[in-house]
Order: C-alpha cells, then structure tokens, then sequence
C-alpha cells in the first residue's frame, strides 16, 4: 500500500513538472539538425514523416530538417558541425577511410538508386559500350558505384572522357555528353514522360551492389550523446515506417510543406520505386546493415584509387560504440513519460508486461545480433554465379586473413572445376530433399595455402545460395599428421611382426636339426635310462617347436600371407607322418595314442597339404597338453563324399560350457585351479580355425568338463582315385 501511495505522489509530482514547463515545451527537447543531400523529394520522406508525426517530438528530439543541394555536402556539414545529423551514400565509408570520424546509423535504401542513364537511340547498351564517350560523374566518390561497374567490365578512367558536375538532363539532351549518373527514381521517370526516349545501365545488373542512403553522425555524437543518437535513429526508422505505409499523404506533404518541384504523381511514383525496389521494407528490415557489403564497398573504393588506406571498417558502424555508459542525461521532456510509464505500471499490468516483453525481446535480439557476428562461422549469400552477395564478419576476416585487400568477389574463384562442375549441377536439382552439398576445397594464394569447408543450401525462391563455411586448414593438418603416426605405428607394428617371423624361422631350422638328432640318438642303442633322458628331450623339443610353428603362422596371418596352396597328397601317408610325431610323447606321457584310419580312405586328394598338417599338430598338441592320463584317438575318414574329416579325441581336463565359446578368441588361454599350467600362447586354435576357413572348411569342438574333448576338422577336397 505504502508503495502505491509512493508511486501515485511520484506520478502527480512529476505530473506538476510536465505542468509547469509545458510552454516551454521546444526548450526541453534536443535541438538537432539533419542535412539533407538534394532537394526535398520522397527520397527524405521519412524524416519529414518523422516530424510531422511527432516521433522526433516523442524521443525528445527537436529536429530541423535542412534541405541539399548541388553545392551543399553533408559529410562536410556534420563534420563541420554545421548539423549533427547527414543523410548520404555510400561515399560515407570513403570518408571514413580518408580519416574523417563519422559513423553510419542506418542503412535506409539497402541498394544505391544510381544509374546511368542514355539515350534510346544511342549505340550504347552496356558498360562496354561506353569506351571513347564522355561520361558525367562526380569526383567526391558519391557516385563511385558507377566507375566499379565500368572498371569491373574492363573500361577504365582512361577510356572515358570525364566530367565532373552535377546532374544535369539537358546536358544530355543536347549531345554534349553520352551517358550521366542519374537517380533511378527521377529522371528517367521524368524523360519517359515527356515522351524522351532513353535507356538505363544498372550497376546492379553487373554484380555491383552499393549501399543508397544512409543516416550518419559522427564519433563526437555517438560518445556524448548515446541515448539521443539512438532515439534520432529509431525515430527516423519509425518515420520511414510510416512515410511507406502512407505514401500519397506523405507526398502530398512534401509537395505542399516542403515545396517540392516534383508534381504530385512524380512523388508518388518515386515512393513507390523507393520502398519497392530500394528499401525494400517488405524483405529486410529498416535500417538493416551488412558489415560485409561495407567491407565489400571500401574494397572497391581503394580498387578505384580513390584512396589507398588499409583500414577497415572499425569504428564505422555505431553500435561498436553501444556498451559505454551514456554520459548525457535525459532531456527533461521526457520524464512525465516516464511517470505516465509508472501509471500505466499501477493501471494495467498487461501493459507493463507488454513493455518489459518488449525491453526484453530487444535485449533478446540485441544479444542474438552479438552472437551472429561472432566470428565463428562463416556465412555467405551467394548467386547462382557464384557471386558473393553478402557475408557476415566472420567471412571478411578470413579473406582479409589469406587474400589481403584483393580478395575473390566470387566463390568459383577459389574452387576447382570440378567443384564448380559440382554447384550447378546442384542449382539446377528441383528436389527439396537434396537441399544441400557440402565441400572441401584446398585453396591457394601467393603466400599461403589452406583448406575450407564449404556447406551450400538453396534457396528455392530466390536463385541463391546459403553457404556456411569452416577453415579446415588446422583440423586437416591435424589429420595429416595423424594419417603419418598412425601409417608410422602400423609400420612399426609390420617391422616388429617380421622380424618376430623371420627370428622364429631362424629358430625353426636348428630346432628341427635337434629334433632329428635327438630321434637319432633315441635309436642308437641307448640303455633304458638314456632313452627316457632323450625322449624326455624330444618332447621338450615338440613343445618348443610347436610354440615357434604357431608364431610363424600367427606372422603370416597377420600379414595376410595365408592364401591356400593347393597340392595332392596321400591322406593316408600324410596321417601317419603326422602320428609319428607323437609317438615319443605318448610314450613320454603313459597315454594310450592311436590313429584310426577309417577305411575307405581315397589314394590322393587335392588340398592345402600344409595347412591340414598343421591343424592337425595343433589339436594333437593341444589334446597331449591337457591329457593326463587315458587315451588319444587321432581318426581320419571321409564321412561323406567329398569331406575330408579329422578328428582328435582325449580324455583329458575338457573345457566347460562357459569357456568353451571362448577358446577361438586371440590369446585365449583358460587357467583351470587345480591343473598343471601348461605352456602355450592362446594362438594355436585360432590360426586352426583360420586355416580351416580359409580352406572352405571349419573347427568345431566338443567337450565335457573334465571328461574330455573332441575336436573336429571338416574340409571339402577334391579326390583323386
Ligand atoms: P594354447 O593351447 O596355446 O593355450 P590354443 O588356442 O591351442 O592355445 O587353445 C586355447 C585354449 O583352449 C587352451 O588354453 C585350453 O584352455 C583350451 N584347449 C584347447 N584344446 C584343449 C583340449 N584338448 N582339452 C582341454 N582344453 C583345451
């Protein structure tokens, strides 16, 4: 309650003060003065909109609004402080770049209205065409989007005659000069309806894309007087608003208030081509600036010689000045607002939620506009030729990083053929759901080189292209250098696994050496105690063998040197050399070892010899290894015609239903309690499997916890009777 009491007497005092300076009303409002470029046309309507409508009154502004001209220039009238406030083109950054301070508010006409303008019946009919004619253009740069589009078409300065000076039709009308710079919306409409027969030349059509009108001030004025800066911009916007929306009552306005010359129908016509065709209200936001156009803009600038700084555009745009603290106090004027804010708060809080959503929504939007001009992606707007329509910061960074001031206005510029083959094709595809491609290009400079990643989509109704981009350059040496350490390990690895092999080998031959020798020895007539001593030798042997016979295996798998080799063998012949290898060991272990030829066994097949060998050593090695006591049966046949089967059964430790799907795996061993640890590798049953599969054939296993195991070989060979 206190509170209301509170608010009601702040209202009713402030109420009071709004009473006692009500006469002097226009001393409470900031003075200001905005310069016009040219005579009062709809081409300022929207500051006449402005106060007439009193949105400069509302912002606490008091404005006047001083008519151009052919002499007068408002860069030097703001500069001079002649006026706080200019309206101008984009020659506006030129002077910038020559060192005067002066800061952009606002883009109102997103497209320069100038063109040049001949006559119908001339020979004249593009840039080209202007080599040898005598041209009328301004020297001040207001006019420099004209010389872009001559130069971009290869006429240069040197080919035209040049006059400097101001519009002037008749000129043109009696011969003394070929072409003029005209505004669009002027004169031609004029000429055309006097019945005069001429043709214009749009720089627009020709890829060049000027900034028309802006609002501008200087540094002076956007950090003294922040808040009145930006109250002149959203009330000019406001003024523009409405001037669009009402364009016979605002012509009519200047025709009787500001005295154009124009008759009525021309200011009509004129704010029709302006709000459709260069303010474009309906597709761009009032007031909408792209740094990059303005990037794009001071390129062409120092292209045409017009001035040789290298600076950007820092500084140009005002909000880069928006974070300081506004020094100046708000005019008195508005502090009944403020109180009738504070009524409104008591009267209706809907209304105050309305216009704290409102604060909201623009802080809200203020901070989006911060987020899309982080320089973390690069976005860009791009035609169907690849030319480059407009880009955010982000975009300007990088080109100026790599390319300097001379960077590509089109993106084909820094793409392969094929790449470019790749985008039109693209362009032309009409299904919605292939709406985008995506792209990595090595591109190259004079200095440097890198890599970019380039993601197009189209825009159906417009004929562009949105293109994200990402320098890749870092992430693809990272990769490089990756490919290398991992190529440099694999390598390692391959060195390693050879000489693993080769050193197996070498071992190999001498072990085999002793193995014979030591069979030797056993045959030699040596007493009972001596021949236990070198059986128990060669089955030392066998093991160690075995051990070396795998990892030489094991080293060809690797290195996928396991293609089978096809020979005929006896099976028969084969089983029993194998069987002989045993023999010792059974003996050695006291088990009972036989080979069990189930008849009828064909008289050669055609196989792997080498691999059926060793699968065979493998799964008798294995059923020796955990056997302890009982029998082996080592049993070849062909079961069905065509498959050869072996198998190799024990009665040893048997594996349980758990580890049994395991012992396929690389380096499986299974560690039972309460067995002899046995040596091995884990590698033997996987290099049998291998072999077996890469024959056509398979392992299988079948097995009861300690009980014994069956272990099964089946391959299809071809038979020879
Ligand atoms: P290694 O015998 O060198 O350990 P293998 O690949 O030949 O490697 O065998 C894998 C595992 O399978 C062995 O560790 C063992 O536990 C089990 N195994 C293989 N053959 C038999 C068998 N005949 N009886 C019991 N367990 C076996």
């Amino acid at each position: 309650m206190k509170i209301l009491i509170f608010l009601i007497t702040l209202w009713l005092l402030s109420a009071s003060l709004y009473a006692d300076k009500s006469d002097s009303y226009g001393k409470d409002l900031y003075s200001i003065k905005l310069q016009l470029k040219w005579y009062h046309q709809f081409q300022f309507a929207g500051y006449y909109a402005a106060l007439e409508k009193g949105f400069y009154e509302q912002a606490g502004l008091d404005v006047s609004i001083i008519e151009g001209g052919p002499d007068v220039f408002p860069v030097a009238a703001v500069y001079n402080k002649e006026a706080q406030y200019g309206v101008c083109g984009s020659e506006l950054l030129l002077h910038r770049l020559r060192g005067y301070p002066l800061v952009l508010l606002a883009n109102i006409f997103q497209h320069s209205p100038l063109v040049l303008m001949v006559m119908g019946n001339s020979d004249i009919y593009s840039p080209i065409d202007l080599i040898d004619k005598r041209i009328l253009l301004h020297e001040d740069g207001s006019d420099a989007e004209i010389g872009a589009m001559l130069m971009s078409e290869g006429v240069n300065p040197q080919s035209y005659g040049y006059y400097d000076g101001s519009a002037d039709t008749d000129m043109l009308l009696e011969g003394k000069i070929d072409a003029l710079a005209v505004y669009i919306t002027n004169e031609p409409y004029i000429l055309k309806s006097m019945g005069t027969d001429i043709r214009v030349i749009n720089p627009l059509k020709y890829g060049v894309d000027f900034y028309g009108d802006c609002i501008f001030t200087t540094e002076d004025e956007v950090n003294n007087y922040p808040l009145r800066v930006r109250a002149f911009r959203q009330a000019s916007i406001k003024g523009w608003e409405y001037a669009l929306n009402n364009i016979d009552e605002i012509a009519l306005l200047i025709k009787e208030k500001y005295r154009s010359d124009a008759d009525i129908d021309m200011l009509r016509y004129e704010g029709s081509a302006i709000r459709d065709s260069l303010i474009m209200n309906k597709e761009v936001e009032l007031g909408h600036t792209n740094p990059g156009r303005w990037e794009e803009i001071g390129k062409t600038y120092r292209r045409l010689g017009m001035t040789d700084s290298s600076s950007g555009t820092e500084g140009f745009f005002a909000w880069e000045y928006e974070n300081e603290e506004p020094p100046e106090k708000l005019p008195s004027k508005l502090l009944p607002y403020m109180s009738f804010g504070i009524l409104s708060l008591l009267a209706g809080g809907t209304l105050f939620f309305h216009i704290k959503l409102k604060v909201y929504t623009k802080n809200k939007i203020h901070s989006l506009q911060k987020f899309f001009s982080l320089p973390l992606y690069m976005l860009l707007v791009i035609d169907y030729n690849g030319k480059i329509k407009e880009c955010n910061q982000a975009w300007v960074l990088w080109m100026k990083r790599y390319f300097g001031n001379e960077h590509p206005e089109n993106i084909r510029q820094i793409l392969t053929y094929e790449d470019v083959e790749k985008i039109e094709k693209f362009c032309q595809t009409n299904d919605p759901l292939q709406s985008s491609i995506s792209l990595e290009v090595c591109f190259k400079t004079a200095e440097s080189s890198g890599w970019i990643a380039l993601d197009f989509y189209l825009a159906f109704d417009e004929k562009l292209l949105y293109a994200i981009a990402r320098d890749i350059t870092e992430e693809k040496a990272r990769n490089g250098r990756m490919n290398e350490s991992v190529e440099k390990a694999l390598e390692n690895a391959r060195k390693k696994t050879d000489f693993i092999a080769s050193m197996s080998h070498e071992i190999r031959t001498p072990m085999n050496a002793m193995v014979s020798i030591t069979q030797m020895l056993i045959e030699s007539g040596l007493n009972i105690e001596q021949k236990d001593i070198a059986e128990i030798l060669i089955v030392s042997q066998h093991n160690l063998l075995q051990i070396i016979n795998e990892i030489i295996d094991f080293s060809k798998l690797e290195a996928g040197k396991d293609e089978v080799i096809l020979d005929s063998f006896s099976i028969k012949e084969q089983a029993k050399s194998i069987y002989q290898l045993f023999e010792v060991m059974a003996r050695q272990k006291k088990l009972d070892f036989k080979l069990n030829l189930i008849r009828p066994l064909p008289n050669f097949i055609i196989s792997d010899s080498q691999k059926i060998r060793q699968i065979c050593i493998n799964l008798i090695s294995n059923a020796f290894k955990y056997t302890e006591k009982g029998e082996i049966i080592f049993s070849v046949g062909m079961t069905e015609p065509g498959i050869l089967k072996i198998s190799v059964q024990d009665t040893g430790i048997g594996i349980s239903n758990e580890d049994i799907s395991r012992i396929f795996n690389f380096y499986s061993r299974i560690e039972r309690k309460g067995t002899v640890r046995q040596s091995g590798t884990g590698l033997g049953l996987v290099i049998s499997q291998k072999y077996a599969r890469a024959m056509g054939g398979s392992v299988t296993v079948e097995s009861q916890y300690s009980k014994g195991s069956i272990f099964t070989l089946t391959v299809p060979v071809h038979v020879i009777n």
